[in-house]
């Protein structure tokens, strides 16, 4: 291999398990990520276990962002971004902003795992987010439960919980069709750990289809529906109001029973849709990519995570959404191509 060295961009669980699997593979690996830890969004995510484990993951990328820091082979250049690159495959020249001035690389390949930024609450403004007292993202949540432990310490005094499911994905307004196929698992394992906690809470989860996961969905939407007691309503709040004010009123027609009906909630929490990264659209140009409609990075086809540049590779959400096993999984297929190109080159 005449250059080992190799450029991932974005310290998510996909970033830092493509960095972790090429430095095993004898790369020199070098980690930039705009932020000032490594981890990305899903390293502030809460434990979802009741008394068992619900197999969120979560804690998985504590464990990979622990081996990487301690990997030599991975260079690390935190608040920091690609500002150039030229040069071509297995030899690109790239130019580095980081806080201790410009920083030149050349590298052999570079895997791209810049991630996702939730909807901007502007995009669904008439249901709250950012403006409605009691309306929070499901974002917010996460990390709330994950900062104070208890749901009671993080939202002392609520008691009536509604979770509003697909915000701004399967939306054709938005020009967001796409499912963000997390949404529906961590909601429900959300609404279960609350209900764990406070067993006299009253939940209900607002969904428009139910995106299921893993062999045992059924089981688990029977055990949350009949043991836990959590509503499953079958129609989406198109608006919320702030009446009376302490709290948020919900208006929705229930398509089973075509009901319009209204509710109201001391705590309303929103699964908005995974969405393309903030800086997407300029990273992708500075690399000289493809976005494909959704503004998510295009790749070749599918199972090739090759962008539409040789010696250039996308993982993870910044690719399209996924759940952090399968951003694990495809950032060690990416890697494993990524070597199969340089030996077959
Ligand atoms: C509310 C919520 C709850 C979720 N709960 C679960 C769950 O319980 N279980 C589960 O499996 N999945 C869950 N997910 C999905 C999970 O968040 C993703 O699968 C995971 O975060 C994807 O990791 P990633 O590396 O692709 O992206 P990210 O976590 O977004 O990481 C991307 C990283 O790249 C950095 N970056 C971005 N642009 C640049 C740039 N230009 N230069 C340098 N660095 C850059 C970012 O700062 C960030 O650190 C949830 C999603 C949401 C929204
Ligand atoms: S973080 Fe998720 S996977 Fe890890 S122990 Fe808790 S529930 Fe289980
Ligand atoms: S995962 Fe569930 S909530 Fe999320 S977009 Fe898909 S169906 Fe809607």
């Amino acid at each position: 291999m005449s250059n080992n060295n190799l450029l991932v961009i974005g310290s998510g669980i996909a970033g830092l398990t493509a960095a972790q699997a090429a430095a095993k593979n004898g790369f020199t690996v070098h980690l930039v990520e705009k932020d000032g830890v490594l981890g990305g969004k899903a390293a502030t995510y809460a434990c979802k276990a009741t008394n068992n484990c619900a197999k969120c993951s979560a804690c998985l990328v504590l464990q990979v962002r622990a081996a990487v820091e301690a990997e030599e082979g991975i260079k690390v250049y935190l608040h920091s971004r690609v500002s150039r690159c030229g040069g071509q495959p297995g030899n690109y020249q790239v130019q580095l902003k980081t806080p201790a001035g410009e920083v030149e690389i050349q590298v052999a390949g570079i895997i791209v795992a810049a991630g996702f930024s939730p909807l901007a609450p502007e995009k669904r403004g008439e249901l709250g987010l950012g403006w409605q007292r009691g309306v929070i993202s499901a974002l917010e949540l996460e990390q709330a439960l994950a900062r104070e432990g208890k749901f009671v310490k993080a939202y002392p005094g609520v008691q009536k919980i509604g979770f509003v499911q697909c915000v701004g994905s399967r939306d054709l307004a938005l020009g967001n069709e796409y499912c963000s196929q997390v949404c529906c698992m961590y909601a429900l394992r959300l609404a279960r750990k609350i209900k764990h906690e406070l067993p006299d809470s009253e939940i209900a989860v607002f969904y428009m289809d139910i995106q299921t996961f893993g062999r045992s969905f059924d089981k688990y939407l029977k055990e949350i529906e009949e043991v836990a007691q959590i509503k499953l309503v079958r129609g989406i709040p198109a608006k919320v109001f702030s009446f009376p004010y302490e709290k948020v009123t919900v208006r929705y027609t229930d398509s089973l029973s075509g009901r319009v009906e209204s509710e109201q909630f001391d705590l309303l929490v929103l699964s908005t849709a995974i969405t393309p990264e903030n800086e997407l659209t300029e990273l992708a140009q500075t690399l000289g990519i493809e976005q494909n409609r959704f503004g998510f990075l295009a790749n070749l086809e599918p199972g090739n995570y090759q962008s539409s540049k040789k010696g250039i590779y996308v993982c993870g959400t910044c690719q399209g959404p996924k759940s952090i096993s399968d951003s694990i999984a495809q950032a060690r297929a990416v890697v494993g191509q990524l070597l199969t190109d340089q030996a077959t080159r």
